[in-house]
C-alpha cells in the first residue's frame, strides 16, 4: 500500500520549496535596497541637482548678455566694510560709474551710514542673506530665513518695498531656497569673472593684468569682487588695484558700465547715467 507523502521528513519536495522561499525574500530586500537607493538619488537630484543645473543655466545666460552686448556689471559682496566701501565708492566716482553691492544683513548693523553713502551716489544695493548661511548645509527652513531676514534689513533700511536683487552665499541654492526666490520675484544674479580677492588656498592666483586679459577676451562680465573688513589690508590693495585696472581695461575696450537691475531687464536701456560724486 502507498503511503501518502504528508510527512516532512524524505520528502523531496519540501527541500527546493523552502530554498526558492529564501531566494525570493533575498531578491525582495534587494529589490528594497534598489528602490530606497533610486528613491535617495531622486530626492538628492531634486533637491540640489536641479537647482545646481538651474544656476548654472542661470550663470550661463548672465554671462551670454553680458559678451554679446559688451557689458559690464561690477559687483562687490559681503559689505559694507569700514575701510573699503569707501575707498570703492571714491574710485568708482573718480570714474563716474554706478555698482552694484550685495550687502550681507549681519554687516549692516552699526554701518547704516555707509549703505546710506552707497545708495546717495547712485549705486545699486542688493542682499547676500542676512548670516552668509550656506543652502546646502542648513535645513531649508533657515536658509529661507536667512535670506528673508537680508531682505528685511535692508528694505527698512533703505524705506523701500521693492524686492532687491539677490546673490546667494557660496553661489549655491537648493531646491526650497529656490522655489522662495521664484515665488517672491526676487532676483538671482551670479557672477562670471572672480577677482579671487579671499583669503583662501585659491586667492592671490590672479593679478589685475590676469584680470585684465581675462575681461579683455570676454568682452563683457559680472565681476566678483568683496568689501567687508578683512584682519590686515593685504587684500584691500589688491581690491582696489584689480578695480582700478577693470575699471580702465573696460573703458579702452569699449564695454559698458550697467547695474545689475539693468542687467536682469532683458528690456532695460542702458542709461548711463553717472555716478553722484
Ligand atoms: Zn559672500
Amino acid at each position: 500500500m502507498e503511503v501518502p507523502r504528508t510527512s516532512v521528513q524524505g520528502d523531496p519536495g519540501r527541500q527546493p520549496m523552502f530554498g526558492s522561499t529564501l531566494e525570493s525574500t533575498e531578491k525582495g530586500d534587494m529589490h528594497g535596497v534598489t528602490f530606497l537607493g533610486l528613491l535617495l538619488f531622486a530626492g538628492g537630484f531634486l533637491y540640489l541637482g536641479v537647482p545646481y543645473v538651474y544656476i548654472r543655466w542661470l550663470r550661463h545666460r548672465q554671462d551670454r548678455r553680458m559678451k554679446t552686448q559688451s557689458y559690464i556689471a561690477l559687483t562687490f559682496d559681503d559689505g559694507p566694510g569700514f575701510r573699503l566701501t569707501p575707498a570703492i565708492l571714491d574710485l568708482l566716482s573718480e570714474h563716474g560709474v554706478r555698482a552694484t553691492f550685495f550687502m550681507l544683513g549681519r554687516n549692516v548693523q552699526g554701518r547704516e551710514h555707509l549703505v546710506r553713502a552707497v545708495a546717495d551716489r547712485g549705486h545699486e544695493i542688493g542682499t547676500h542673506s542676512y548670516d552668509h548661511l550656506h543652502s546646502w548645509k542648513v535645513w531649508p527652513t533657515r536658509a529661507i530665513a536667512d535670506i528673508r531676514r537680508g531682505q528685511d534689513v535692508l528694505r527698512r533700511l533703505l524705506k523701500t518695498e521693492d524686492v532687491l536683487p539677490f546673490r546667494p552665499p557660496y553661489g549655491k541654492v537648493n531646491l526650497f531656497t529656490l522655489l522662495f526666490l521664484l515665488c517672491k520675484r526676487i532676483p538671482i544674479c551670479m557672477w562670471t569673472l572672480d577677482t579671487r580677492d579671499r583669503n583662501t588656498w585659491r586667492a592671490k592666483s590672479r593679478d589685475g593684468e590676469t584680470i585684465a586679459e581675462a575681461l579683455r577676451r570676454s568682452g563683457g562680465a559680472i565681476s566678483l569682487a568683496h568689501d567687508f573688513d578683512r584682519t590686515g589690508t593685504a587684500f584691500d590693495d589688491y581690491v582696489l588695484t584689480t578695480l582700478r585696472t577693470t575699471l580702465e581695461v573696460a573703458k579702452e575696450a569699449g564695454i559698458r558700465f550697467v547695474t545689475v537691475t539693468e542687467l536682469l531687464d532683458e528690456h532695460a536701456r542702458v542709461s548711463g547715467v553717472p555716478v553722484r560724486a
